[in-house]
Formats: C-alpha cells, sequence, structure tokens
C-alpha cells in the first residue's frame, strides 16, 4: 500500500466509529507525510486539529495503523504548511457530499403515515433455502392481506432479512391495494409511544391510530418482554384488528414460545397464525446477496474479493453489508475496486473477530438478558422453571465456549456439585440434536455473546 493508500483506509475505518460531523470536521485535509522507521507523520490542517487528533484520536489511529501495518510504532501530528493542495484535498472538496456509506446506501426516505421505506422490496430480497418459505408466506400474504395466514409470525437471528421482509411485504401491499392503511411499528416504539401516551392521558388517541389500520406489521416483538401494560393494550388492538379480519405480521428474533416474560394470551396468539423462521444462508446464497448489493450501490468485486467476505462473514447479512460499504468508501476515495489485499486489511478487524474472546460473566450476563431474568436470580439454587433451563444452557456455553472444567462450573452456581455441572451440559448437548429450536435460541445466545466484540477495544 502506498501512503495515500494507507491513509485512506484508516479514514475509511475511522469513520465508521467517529460520528459524520467530527469525521468532515477532524479528518478533512489529513494526509500521511511521512512513514519512516515505525513512526508515522500525519499532516493536519491547523495547530487547532492537531491538538485535538492528538488527544482524541490518536490511540485510535494507531490502533488502525498498526493493524493495516504491525511495524507501526508511533504517530505524530504535523500541521501542514503547504499551500499547494494536496490529493487529499479531493477529500475536502467532495466533504459536502461524503455520505456514510448507511445514507448512501438507504436513503432516509421512510414514508411519514406507513412508516416503511422503500427502498426495501421483493425485488432486492434474495431468495435461498434460509429463507425462501418466509418469503413465500409473506408474498402471499401481499397478495391476499388479511386472508392467508394471520398473523404471519417472522423469526430470525440478528441482521437476517425480518425487517426487510416485513417493509417488502408493506411496499407490496400498499402498492396493490393504494386504498389499504398499512402501518410498520417498531414494538420498541410503540412501547415507548404507550409510555408516554399514559403519562400525557392519551392512550386513547395513540390506540385510535392503530385501530383503524388494515395491516399492521411489528418487528420485534420480543422487546415485549417483561412489558406488561404495553401486552395489555397490544393484545385488545391485536383481538381488534384480528376479528375484522385485518392482516398483522409480526417479528422476533426468536420464537413466540421462547420470549420471556410474555402472557400466554398473547403467546397463544403469535403462534395461532404462521410461524416461519429466516435461518443462516449458504455460502452461495451469500455471494448471490454480495453480488445483489454490489449491483445496487454500482461496485464492481472481483470474485476473490467476494468469496473472501462471503466465506468470512457468515452469520449476519448486516454485517456483510457493512464490510461493502467500507469497500464502497474505498473506491468513492480512491475510484479503483479495492483488489483482494486491499479488501483484506480494509476488513481485517471486522473478520478476525477474536472467538475466544468471551468470559464467563459475559455469558451470565447474556444469558440473563436473553432470558429477562435479574441479575444474579441463575447463579441461585432455586428449581424454578423458567430460571433452570437458562441455567442449564448457562452451563452449556460455559462448557462449549470457554471449555471451563465441571467442577468450575458448578461452583459458579452457588457450589453446586460438578455432576450437575457435567447432567446439564450433557443434557442440553442432547436436546440440540433433536431440538431445532432450541438450537437456533442457543445460536442467537451466541450471536449475541460475540456481536458486542467488535466494538470491545
Ligand atoms: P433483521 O431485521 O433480521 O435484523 P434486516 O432486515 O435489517 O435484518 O437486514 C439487514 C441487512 O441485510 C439489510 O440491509 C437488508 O437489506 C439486508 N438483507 C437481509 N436479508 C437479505 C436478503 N435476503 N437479500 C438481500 N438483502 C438482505
Ligand atoms: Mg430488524
Amino acid at each position: 500500500m502506498t501512503n495515500q493508500e494507507l491513509w485512506q483506509t484508516v479514514l475509511a475505518q475511522i469513520q465508521f466509529s467517529v460520528s459524520r460531523a467530527n469525521f468532515a470536521t477532524w479528518f478533512k485535509n489529513t494526509k500521511i507525510y511521512s512513514k519512516k522507521s515505525g513512526e508515522v507523520i500525519i499532516y493536519v490542517e491547523n495547530s487547532f486539529s492537531k491538538e485535538w487528533l492528538a488527544n482524541k484520536y490518536s490511540s485510535l489511529i494507531l490502533k488502525i495503523l498498526r493493524s493495516l501495518e504491525k511495524d507501526i510504532k508511533s504517530i505524530k501530528f504535523l500541521v501542514n504548511s503547504e499551500k499547494k493542495p494536496s490529493l487529499n484535498i479531493q477529500v475536502s472538496q467532495k466533504e459536502e457530499k461524503i455520505e456514510s456509506p448507511q445514507l448512501i446506501l438507504k436513503e432516509l426516505t421512510v414514508d411519514q403515515k406507513t412508516n416503511l421505506n422503500p427502498c426495501y422490496t421483493f425485488e432486492n430480497f434474495v431468495v435461498g433455502r434460509f429463507n425462501e418459505l418466509t418469503q413465500a408466506a409473506a408474498w402471499a400474504i401481499s397478495e391476499n392481506p388479511g386472508f392467508v395466514y394471520n398473523p404471519l409470525f417472522i423469526y430470525g437471528g440478528v441482521g437476517l432479512g425480518k425487517t426487510h421482509l416485513l417493509q417488502a411485504t408493506g411496499n407490496r401491499i400498499t402498492k396493490l391495494f393504494p386504498q389499504k392503511k398499512v402501518k410498520y411499528i417498531l414494538c420498541e416504539r410503540f412501547v415507548s409511544g404507550m409510555v408516554n401516551a399514559i403519562k400525557e392521558h392519551k392512550i386513547a388517541n395513540f390506540k385510535k391510530e392503530l385501530k383503524e389500520v388494515d395491516v399492521l406489521i411489528m418487528d420485534d416483538v420480543q422487546f415485549f418482554a417483561g412489558k406488561e401494560k404495553s401486552q395489555e393494550e397490544f393484545y385488545h388492538i391485536y383481538n381488534l384488528l384480528h376479528q375484522s379480519q385485518k392482516q398483522i405480521i409480526l417479528s422476533s428474533d426468536r420464537s413466540p414460545k421462547s420470549i420471556p416474560a410474555l402472557e400466554e394470551r398473547l403467546k397463544s396468539r403469535f403462534e395461532g397464525g404462521m410461524i416461519a423462521d429466516i435461518s443462516i444462508p449458504d455460502y452461495e446464497t451469500r455471494i448471490a446477496i454480495l453480488k445483489t448489493k454490489c449491483e445496487e450501490k454500482d461496485i464492481e468485486l472481483n470474485s476473490e474479493v467476494l468469496e473472501y467476505v462471503s466465506s468470512n462473514i457468515r452469520t449476519n447479512i448486516r454485517e456483510m453489508e457493512g464490510a461493502l460499504n467500507r469497500l464502497i468508501f474505498f473506491k468513492k476515495i480512491n475510484n479503483k475496486n479495492p483488489d483482494l489485499e486491499i479488501a483484506k486489511k480494509l476488513l481485517g478487524n471486522l473478520i478476525n473477530i477474536p472467538r475466544k474472546k468471551t468470559t464467563s460473566k459475559k455469558i451470565i450476563q447474556t444469558i440473563n438478558e436473553f432470558y429477562d431474568l435479574n441479575k444474579e436470580e441463575i447463579l441461585l439454587s432455586t428449581r424454578r422453571k423458567e430460571i433452570v433451563r437458562p441455567r442449564q444452557i448457562a452451563m452449556y456455553l460455559l462448557r462449549e465456549e470457554l471449555n471451563e472444567s465441571f467442577p468450575s462450573i458448578g461452583r459458579k452456581f452457588n457450589g453446586k456439585d460438578h455432576t450437575t455441572a457435567m447432567y446439564s451440559c450433557i443434557k442440553i448437548a442432547k436436546e440440540i440434536k433433536e431440538n431445532d429450536e432450541l438450537l437456533s435460541e442457543i445460536n442467537l445466545i451466541r450471536q449475541k455473546l460475540y456481536s458486542g466484540l467488535i466494538e470491545e477495544k
């Protein structure tokens, strides 16, 4: 890599860690002045930027530089007194137009009434074995809302296309049936809207809007866990809509059965129509998805780069898209398509996630969050059903992910005997083989366990 490429690579990564405004303010007109015996000197625009960058960003910059070139040991900032515009001035001239890749990607043209983003369509939704049933169900609903499956409950891990599919369905319904009122709402929004409505004594108004729709799409309903009042209000809205054959489409990161602290009556409603899951795309489908995105974003990547991304990012389409955005950013600035070598450098810290970087504390914390348990509950000796199961899974994960010994696992759980730990691990390992739902539940916990690690410094 030339110094210029190296610096553009650093910038491409930094802009994921800082806000757009900060990026434009502090990094415009920066470039590498020299790189000698492990020291990189970076030209900055003025002494104010110099001080700011040195205080706030030097460790981040150094860290990224070192991930790209191991022998870099230190960095220095120098005010650039050159008058002549440098190559990097291109960045500054384009500065107004530099958009964060997410913005380029999906312009935020969300429709105010429906909350739908027209960028999500069936046309740009790639279908493979991992999602074909679910896509077919959603498509069928869009042809005949209210009369096919009601509700349709879609579940699957993070970044696998639930929101895309929900929105695509909503968009298609609005197109085919312009007179129908469609409303997409995030469960989290519903819950916070509810809280505000209660405070301001406006519940009736809040509910009225939802009761009048023909198609209600609610995303991420696992967020209902433990929100009793919201569940109750939603239950009534749900019944009213369902009785008048209005279509309801729901999504969640897990099956209705696995949502903790969800009232039985809602659970059984959610299970009353069609439940369809989205699993993980296989290699070929991942390539197909990347190709579609490349076309959409007008970038050409050679097959080596596509293969590199698809074989290294497997369980999350959103992360694949994040990787692609970095490559696009590189292209935008350097005006050339990144080759494999550049891609490896650009994506290194996305891809080489240290798999075993988790801790027992983190496992227990993740289990607690997943099953909505209080902090220490899982460690106690209670035999309550809603605790026993998560505790067994926690033991299983301690063993699988950290290879902890049975006695040590036992000790963590209120001094339990090692045979208890062993029994739990064997039991879960055996059940996983027969119970796909449990397997996907545990995979989802794993995904949550490791998903935060990218940001962890
Ligand atoms: P989820 O809601 O399941 O967390 P999203 O629907 O937000 O995931 O998907 C994450 C990203 O991946 C989105 O940008 C979406 O467009 C893209 N994506 C997901 N599944 C597909 C697919 N089958 N084809 C094309 N793009 C997809
Ligand atoms: Mg989503």
